[in-house]
Parts: C-alpha cells; structure tokens; sequence
C-alpha cells in the first residue's frame, strides 16, 4: 500500500466516526488499534466520560511510563465542531469525499487530516527501523480540544505528571500552515483575557436629565482610555498585545429613555511580556469612577517555546520537500500547547499541520496531496530526531 493510500485512508475512516467535540465517535479506539498494531503500548484514559489517549513506542517495550530520555510525543484531537448549517454542504459532512485533490469532510482540515499524516509517518517509520532507534515515539490524543477542554490534554498531562513521565519535545499537528504547507511552523501562541464589565448609572427621561448625568456619555470617555492604554510591543516572534471592545449594550427600550446601565465586554491577546496584573489594575483603575461590577475570564494563558532541537528538524524536513524556507509564527488562536507552561514548562513546543483552509467552516476541506507531503515530513522530522535516515 503506498503512502498515500494509507494516510488517505486513515484520514477517511476518522472523517467518518461523527465525533463532535467532546464525543470521539470511536475515533480514540480506532486509534488504539492501530497505534496497538504498530506496537504501541496504549492506554485510553477518561475523565469526566471525555475519552483521551496515551501511547508509547520503545526498543524495549517494559514498561508503560518508561519513556526514554529522547521522547518525541504528537500530539493532536479528533474532535470536530458542530457541522453547522447542513444544507449549505455540498457533500455530507461526515461522508469523505474526494473531487480531484481534494477530500471534503468535518474535521479534513482541524484536524483529523494531521492526525492521519502523523499515523502514516509513525508507521511508514516503524516499519522501517522497527525498535532500533534510540528513545521513545509517544502519542497524546484528545476529544475535547474544541470545547471547553477541561477534560482533554490539560488532564492527561497532569495525569502524566502524576506518573513522573516526562515529556521532552512535542509535535502539535494543527492546521499551522498559512498559505502553503509548511511555510510557517508555529512555536507559540498568545494568551486570551475576557473582560465583563456591568456599568449601573440611572435611568431617566431624556427631557429631565442632563448630559453629564447619562451614563452613555460618562463612559464613553473610559472606553476611550481603555482603547489607549499602553500595551506590550510586538517582538521578534509576537505581535504586540492587542485589546477590542467586542460588545457596548446599553438600551433604554424607547427614545426619550436615557439607559440605566452599560454593559461592555473586551478581549485582550496578549504575548508573555505583557503583565496581566498591572494591566488589570490599569482596567480597574479607568472604572473606578464608576459604580460597577467587572468580571475577568481568562481563556488562555500565552506560551512561548524557544527553538530548540525539535524546530531544528521540522525546518529541516520542510525544506527537503517543499523547497520553503519555514517562518516561525505565533499568530491565531489558542492551542492545546498552552497547557504545557503549568505541567511541562522546558518542553519544547512545535505546530505543523496542513493549510488552514477552512477550518470550523461548512464545506470543510484539505489537500489530498498536501496529506501526502506532511506525512513525508513528519517521517523525516521522526528519522532527523532520532538520527535515522
Ligand atoms: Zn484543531
């Protein structure tokens, strides 16, 4: 079977196992055996009815948590969003379909495809140099990345902390390219702060209050200043922090009703230089003239992983087989990579995955041939990591 039927093929049998975030579908004991087959040591780990996975290849096998001291660990989910609106597919979501390069499907892009290209890469290397490489091939699969992600990598490296494994070097097989395979290698992401703010002024009618009395008024400047505070600057691998406004309500139900009270909501993405806690008191600060309640969420913590060895070899790996010079990058959303500060701070980090195009979309899709190619990529990151060729 040649390369590309297998990481077609895997990547299809995923696509069709309806796994809708934080379900698995049968996606996770799918993988089990054929991680099994390969001759992995797999243990399926629940929390919470979430399904997660941990596996681990060695030359010797004995045990379980004995992992050796060069371990490169994939890591990736398989849970999907919702297909959204059903009628404006093309094709059945979670039917894999082929048109020429292109397979269509839930989940093509984010990111069973990258899972599907690890596996062929696992296998095609396995059946290669069997046991004889020194170190540890490891695999962390979660479904419930897209959620709210509680019960997904976060608890399984606890868990592996709990155990006193250690994780060394990570390959996150997200969607990280942006325009071309491998033109850009993710090596961080920054963090997300949610700000809620209630702002209680007093309602009135427009003909007896004054200007200086309605809240609109009063807090339009404030949020003025909350749009000019001064922020981290960009660096060479963040941008600098950036803060919006995302919602103004305030509505006093008629026109000659002055509102009562504001509600504001605000996202700040932010890199590891900015300081939170003075930037929270600079929020509090601003509002303080005002009475009001504000609650803060935060959503993701930033990371940042230093290039190291792993980075090394992916850049390596692309330039072979696509001639690209790849770019590290720190841009979009969140990652399962932010969970690694708390429970594995020295571990080194990498995104490569295929082209985000289309992402969470309907009509989502990805490049058959692309599969083929990031497979072969992360073959050689595999043979580069462990001195094989
Ligand atoms: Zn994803």
């Amino acid at each position: 079977m040649s390369s590309i039927q297998s990481t077609l093929q895997f990547v299809s049998d995923l696509i069709e196992r309806e796994s809708i975030t934080p379900n698995d579908g049968g996606c996770i004991d799918y993988l089990s055996g054929k991680l099994t087959e390969l001759g992995f040591v797999v243990t399926e780990l629940e929390f919470s009815g979430v399904k997660n996975l941990w596996a681990v290849h060695n030359s010797n096998n004995a045990n379980l948590y004995d992992i050796k001291e060069q371990t490169l660990t994939f890591l990736g989910h398989v849970d999907v969003v919702p297909a959204g609106d059903i009628d404006k597919w093309n094709t059945p979501p979670f039917t894999p379909t082929i048109k020429g390069d292109t397979l269509y499907g839930r989940g093509a892009v984010d990111m069973k495809g990258g899972v599907a290209a690890m596996l062929n890469a696992c296998n095609n290397f396995i059946k290669e140099n069997g046991n004889n490489y020194n170190g540890s091939i490891a695999w962390l699969i979660t479904a419930d990345e897209e959620g709210i992600a509680d019960f997904g990598t976060k608890a399984v490296l606890e868990w592996l902390l709990q155990q006193k494994v250690s994780i060394n070097s990570c390959l996150i097989g997200e969607p990280a390219s942006a325009g071309k395979l491998g033109d850009q290698i993710k090596i961080g992401r920054r963090g997300s702060l949610n700000g809620f703010v209630q702002i209680h002024g007093m309602q009135g009618h427009v003909a007896y209050t004054k200007g200086q009395d309605n809240i609109i008024h009063k807090v339009l400047p404030a949020l003025s200043k909350l749009a000019n505070l001064d922020l981290a600057k960009g660096d060479d691998y963040f941008p600098a922090t950036e803060f919006h406004i995302v919602k103004v309500n305030a509505d006093g139900g008629a026109v000659n009703v002055v509102p009562g009270d504001i509600e504001i909501a605000f996202n700040l993405r932010f890199s590891p230089k900015q300081d939170i806690v003075s930037y929270k008191q600079s929020v509090n600060d601003i509002l303080a003239e005002f009475d009001h309640t504000i609650k803060w969420q935060l959503s993701a913590n930033p990371f940042f992983s230093e290039p190291k060895k792993l980075a090394e070899a992916a850049k390596h790996a692309i330039r072979s087989h696509t001639k690209l010079e790849a770019k590290y990058s720190t841009s979009g959303g969140t990652s399962d990579g932010r969970f690694f500060p708390k429970t594995y701070p020295d571990a080194e980090i990498v995104e490569l995955g295929p082209v985000n195009t289309s992402a969470h979309q309907v009509n989502e899709y990805t490049s058959v041939k692309e599969l083929e190619t990031l497979s072969e990529i992360y073959k050689e990151v595999l043979g580069l990591f462990f001195h094989k060729k």
